[in-house]
């Protein structure tokens, strides 16, 4: 069993799973507001005199939609438009360009009327218009020709091409790989390593894997699984198992054939990313490596949350203490965290000092975390501060946490901007070895609710964990 797998999809306070996944009221939310958006684009590009049907597809269609895990990230959603019409010889017919332009000027008029629709992308993109939202989202509309005698489906795109695509071939090709406990395992899959391309391609955008790619892989990956699933396999074990088979098949060959047009590589990462995707494919495979060797859930957390960042939840605990293999004692004494409150970035205006935890703290304070006595970190030790946000207000606005670390970062500074329980971990390595660790819980509130709890002391929670290789 996982070591960690409490953390990907148990009972853990907070677990991946839910990190990254999309409440009801927010697939409601996208859901009507996609709805609304194909009537008006159905009602009025019926005017050409062809008829126009809509389909949902991408993430939301295959059930393994994630949220926007980092700051000015977006939900992803893709509404496809379709044009009926037989073709027929001697017929003249609209060219892929006439129907783009048709669609984007349709998607200016629905701009007029509707507020929440920011900006539609301009110039279109080369296979599809995209419309961005307020509220953190867009929809992408990639319109097509449907021939409703055959059944098929070629892409316009940009440039004047038709382009041989079938989303609804890959869709069923998708929902017949799995069913039942099985898919639902299978998304969950797909939305971890959806998650870690969001925030493991930081400042390589074109180096980032896209979602089919994900999917297609995964999918494929495991339904050759079956030996391994035969009596079940946790989340956290079935990961590690895609990820070395990923590594594994990708180092052969680059290609992913569209499973349902061999003709189709599904893979787009120019030449010159490549090296830049497998050498983060690369890490990610170190990462599952040394989890599947941790001993023990707080070491395997430390592992993938180098693969996850801040999205990797860490066990409920106030600090660790890791202890050296052959003495069993404590390698160092784990460091005090002094939290300074106050007013202004300068902390001029000081409200107040905490320790190890602020038990109350209002919106839009500034804290200065320091270490109260970094006599107790060796000298080239990294230091790696991370925020893990929680709660209602942190999800609405996607901002679910960063991290920043160095030799010798003895403090840091971060603002108050959402109500809820958050925490700020202290993870002291060295040569890539976990020495210690704190969790700092940081409960922020609304003025309203200041002073309603007051805290009551309590004993820490301390958890011990052998020394783990090196990572
Ligand atoms: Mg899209």
């Amino acid at each position: 069993m996982g070591k960690a797998s409490r953390l990907f999809n148990g009972q853990a306070e907070q677990t991946l799973h839910a990190k990254v996944t999309p409440s009801t009221e927010q697939r409601d939310f996208l859901q009507q507001r996609w709805n609304n958006l194909a009537d008006h684009l159905k009602a009025r590009l019926a005017q050409h005199g062809y008829g126009i049907s809509t389909w949902l597809q991408g993430s939301y269609k295959y059930g393994t939609l994630i949220k926007p895990v980092k700051w000015g990230d977006q939900y992803d959603v893709d509404l496809g438009l379709y044009f009926e019409w037989e073709p027929q010889a001697g017929q003249p017919e609209p060219a892929p360009g006439q129907l783009r332009t048709w669609v984007q000027r349709e998607l200016h008029s629905y701009k007029e009327n509707a507020p929440e629709l920011k900006e539609v992308a301009e110039p279109a993109k080369e296979r599809c218009s995209r419309a961005i939202f307020t509220r953190r989202f867009h929809i992408d509309t990639p319109t097509y020709h449907l021939d409703p005698q055959s059944d098929k489906r070629r892409l316009a795109t940009l440039s004047g091409k038709w382009e041989d695509s079938d989303p609804k071939a890959l869709y069923k090709w998708f929902k017949k790989v799995q069913s039942g406990a099985e898919r639902e395992q299978m998304r969950r899959l797909i939305r971890y390593l959806k998650a870690w391309a969001a925030v493991a391609f930081e400042g390589a955008d074109d180096a980032r894997p896209s979602s089919i790619v994900l999917t297609v892989l995964t999918a494929q990956i495991y339904e050759s699984m079956w030996l391994e699933r035969f009596g079940g396999i946790d989340d956290e074990d079935a990961l590690i198992l895609v990820v070395k088979r990923m590594y594994a098949r990708l180092t052969e060959s680059a290609e992913v054939w569209n499973p349902v047009n061999r003709k189709e590589n599904l893979n787009r990462i120019s030449a010159a990313a490549w090296p830049v995707f497998m050498t983060r494919l690369t890490a990610l495979l170190d990462c599952a490596d040394a989890a599947e060797a941790a001993h023990d859930e707080f070491a395997a957390a430390c592992a993938w949350s180098a693969a996850f960042s801040y999205l990797m939840p860490l066990p409920e605990t106030d600090l660790v203490e890791v202890e050296q293999d052959s003495t069993r004692m404590a390698i160092m004494q784990v460091p005090d965290v002094r939290i300074e409150v106050a007013e202004d970035v300068d902390f001029k205006t000081s409200v107040n000092t905490h320790e190890n935890e602020v038990v109350e703290v209002a919106k839009n304070r500034w804290l200065r975390f320091s270490i109260a006595n970094p006599q107790l970190v060796p000298p080239m030790a990294s230091i790696e501060w991370t925020v893990r946000n929680d709660g209602a207000d942190a999800e609405s606005l996607g901002d679910l946490g960063h991290t920043q670390g160095g030799i010798g970062l003895h403090q840091v500074v971060e603002r108050t901007a959402y109500a809820g329980k958050q925490y700020m971990d202290l993870v002291i390595r060295l040569n890539g070895t976990v020495y210690a660790a704190r969790r700092v819980a940081v409960h922020i509130r609304d003025n309203h609710q200041l002073g309603q709890k007051r805290a009551t002391p309590r004993a820490w929670l301390s958890l011990r964990t052998r020394k783990g290789r090196r990572r």
